[in-house]
């Protein structure tokens, strides 16, 4: 699928549509969207439990307890204790609920007529199918607990990613941060429909050429913010790769383990702007300096080469300090200043490059 998606919006739209919709025409009977299915649910199986409801709707309790009360206080469904289970209560309709369901079906099978006028006659079993499809990928996914690292993009070989080296490059997807210099946005604001790769495949891809390459260098997004990323970084050790990692420093306790563990060998940081113009920088409407120095005291204590990278602009750079970076990055091994580049691609795309005489500036006063 190459057109891009946005399921979660249409989701959400079609969900308030069909509320408004059954909310004005169960107005007169005095009911609302929310206890329609709850009450079919009744009436197509009088004696029903609340809990069966629950696992039937994949409700939670409460809303079905609630739904069932109001129910019950309007006259449309009664209960009675279970004869076998003193802390059941089986739940039928009245026959009050008996007059106006006619007319309840008649709403729901209106409403259906209305969606399905987009859905040639013929496919409609298939779109049915397929959706009673996403329904069950949908409930599975929501009962699971982890979420798998997620790799956008695999280079298997780059002379560039680190220096000196032959290396394997992993992007992941997502940060905390939503620069407005960010070349990435497709990876911070990732499409619904983005294909990321499989980590079983970059396992296998890496046991491959793990003769042929001289480390993995994980870049972003924000790697730290993935949380398989440890027990990863931890098979990479298993197999003697060396690893470079890329962040912006705002996650000091994994970088703490990282290096306690020896899990990389390499970090490069990327730094956005002095401690005044960070937030401005970050795309963030304040920033809390504590984490990111926190992140340089490890890396100052810590026996492992890291490098730090400035990117500046026309916009945020206006009386931002570099001497206040130079002492921030003071251990640093390297610092790197880039000039911000025009693209489609980026979070703000008509932020500019700095301008040559202040780019050079920066480079003398910072770069080492
Ligand atoms: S920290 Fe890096 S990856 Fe994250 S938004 Fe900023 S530039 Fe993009």
């Amino acid at each position: 699928m190459d057109a891009h998606t946005d399921l979660l919006l249409d989701l959400n739209i079609l969900s308030r549509a069909t509320q408004k919709y059954y909310d004005r025409q169960l107005q007169p009977f005095n009911l609302t969207y929310a206890q329609l299915p709850v009450l079919l649910m009744i009436y197509e199986g009088e004696g029903i439990t609340a809990n069966q409801i629950v696992n039937q709707g994949q409700y939670d309790k409460g809303t079905v307890t609630k739904n069932v009360q109001k129910l019950e206080a309007q006259g449309y469904i009664e209960s009675s204790l279970s004869r076998t289970d003193k802390r059941l209560r089986h739940l039928y309709t009245t026959d009050l609920a008996k007059t106006v369901i006619a007319q309840i079906y008649a709403i729901r099978r209106d409403w259906w007529n209305h969606l399905m006028t987009a859905i040639p006659c013929g496919e409609v079993p298939l779109f049915l199918s397929q959706t009673r499809a996403l329904v069950e990928n949908a409930i599975v996914a929501s009962n699971t607990q982890s979420m798998p690292l997620l790799f956008y993009r695999m280079e298997r070989l780059s002379a560039r990613a680190w220096p000196g080296r032959l290396a394997m490059v992993l992007h992941v997807t997502g940060c905390n941060f939503r620069c407005p210099g960010c070349q990435q946005r497709s990876r911070i604001m990732l499409p619904e429909d983005a294909r990321l790769l499989d980590p079983g495949s970059i396992r296998e891809e890496i046991d491959r050429r793990s003769g042929f390459v001289d480390g993995i260098v994980i870049t972003g997004g924000e790697p730290f913010l993935q949380n398989g990323l440890i027990s990863f970084l931890r098979d990479l050790k298993d197999k003697h790769i060396p690893v470079r990692i890329k962040t912006n420093g705002l996650f000091p306790d994994p970088l703490a383990c990282c290096l306690q563990e020896g899990l990389v060998q390499e970090v490069s940081l990327e730094i956005r702007n002095d401690l005044r113009h960070y937030a401005a920088s970050a795309g963030l409407k304040s920033f809390d300096p504590g984490p990111l120095t926190r992140s340089l005291k490890l890396l100052g204590n810590a026996e492992i080469s890291w490098d730090a990278v400035l990117e500046v602009d026309d916009s945020w750079f206006q009386d931002s300090d570099p001497g206040q970076l130079a002492a921030l990055l003071a251990d640093a091994d390297h610092i790197r200043v880039i000039n911000h580049k025009r693209t489609e691609q980026c979070v703000d795309p008509n932020l500019g490059p700095m301008d040559e005489h202040g780019y050079r500036d920066w480079k003398e006063r910072l770069e080492k």
